[in-house]
């Protein structure tokens, strides 16, 4: 086991390595400079240099204070060089937007708010918070985070499994079910894919793979449905579905249910094979299909059955999405 002392030496060294490499490496010249906002310029005694060479004028106790990456750093002596107006410069990777983000969350200023089309600015300041140790930082953008989980449910799942983000993992992974898995990630590349493990990845398949199980046994077992008063039920004119009665309500009863919507029901479990979530049952292109042959053909149906179909469907889809919401991500992050 390495020791906590022998650990910070470690960080100490690689640290002073890394200001030897700056020192030694073309030190990037500054386009502009500016004061972070909320930093009074005067008591300013840090200079962060942007990728692209704009200067942030900040103070190192508030940076030591947010950051221990930065708190290490400032322990290091001072290269005498690297200096502008007699203030010691940092040169940063990240870009000025993204610095200017860092800053955001090392100060005592309201949380950053994101626009639906800044994911790539939350991934990047999740990356450069990570990488300089801002915890607290990275706690408040997990909560940006989850934003995007329904319009981008797989990147997510992708960036929160990178940072060890176990709750937003599970929230993405469950807004990934709108869709089919395959063949969309064969067929749309998803750059944060790159950031995690295989394992993270087949995690996810065979959470994909339990929900369509247990949202399609729904409809091969059907003692979930309480009200047996539905006109599919209860109809003796139209056909009724070849394979017998079927139970309902706890088993305790048996019905010969009508062959539509049997029907109905396969077609809405072959389409949960591929999107496992309570909106497929409420396609109105297939409940409009379903109804059509009832009202057409039946005497008995055609005066209740949408009224039917629509009470049923409301409670079906609650159903699968409650039946699914207890289907376990299973993923152990660290
Ligand atoms: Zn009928």
């Amino acid at each position: 086991m390495i020791s906590n002392l022998l650990l910070q030496k470690m960080v100490i060294n690689l640290l002073g390595l890394v200001l030897f490499h700056l020192a030694t490496t073309p030190w990037p010249k500054a386009i502009s400079s500016t004061s972070y906002p909320r930093a009074n310029p005067i008591h300013a005694d840090i200079i962060l240099r942007s990728n692209g060479g704009v200067d942030f004028r900040a103070h190192k106790l508030i940076l030591s204070k947010a950051s221990s990456f930065f708190e290490d750093m400032f322990k290091l002596p001072q290269n005498e060089k690297m200096k502008a107006e007699g203030i010691q410069v940092i040169t940063m990777e990240e870009d000025q937007h993204t610095v200017r983000l860092v800053l955001d969350f090392c100060y005592p200023v309201a949380e950053p708010m994101f626009s639906p089309s800044e994911m790539e600015a939350v991934v990047q300041l999740l990356r450069a918070l990570d990488k300089y140790h801002i915890q607290g930082g990275m706690k408040r953008t997990e909560r940006q985070l989850r934003v995007f989980a329904p319009t981008h449910p797989l990147r997510v799942y992708a960036v929160a499994c990178r940072y060890g983000m176990n709750e937003t993992a599970e929230i993405a992974a469950r807004h990934s079910l709108q869709a089919p898995l395959w063949p969309s990630i064969a067929q749309t590349k998803i750059p944060e894919f790159s950031l995690i493990t295989a394992d993270c990845l087949q995690t996810l398949l065979q959470y994909h793979q339990r929900c369509r199980v247990a949202a399609a046994s729904l409809v091969d077992d059907l003692k979930w449905i309480i009200d047996p008063n539905f006109t599919w039920f209860q109809c003796k004119s139209c056909s009724p579905a070849s394979g017998g009665p079927v139970r309902i309500k706890n088993g305790s009863m048996t019905y010969h249910p009508r062959s539509w919507w049997l029907k109905y029901m396969k077609d809405v479990q072959k389409e949960l094979y591929n999107r496992p979530i309570g909106s497929v049952v409420l396609d109105a292109d297939i409940i409009s299909a379903s109804v059509a042959v009832p009202i057409r053909v039946c005497d008995t149906c055609r005066a209740t059955c949408v009224g039917d179909m629509l009470k049923f469907c409301t409670f079906f889809a609650k159903k699968l999405d409650e039946t699914t919401s207890r289907v376990p991500l299973q993923l152990e992050l660290k």
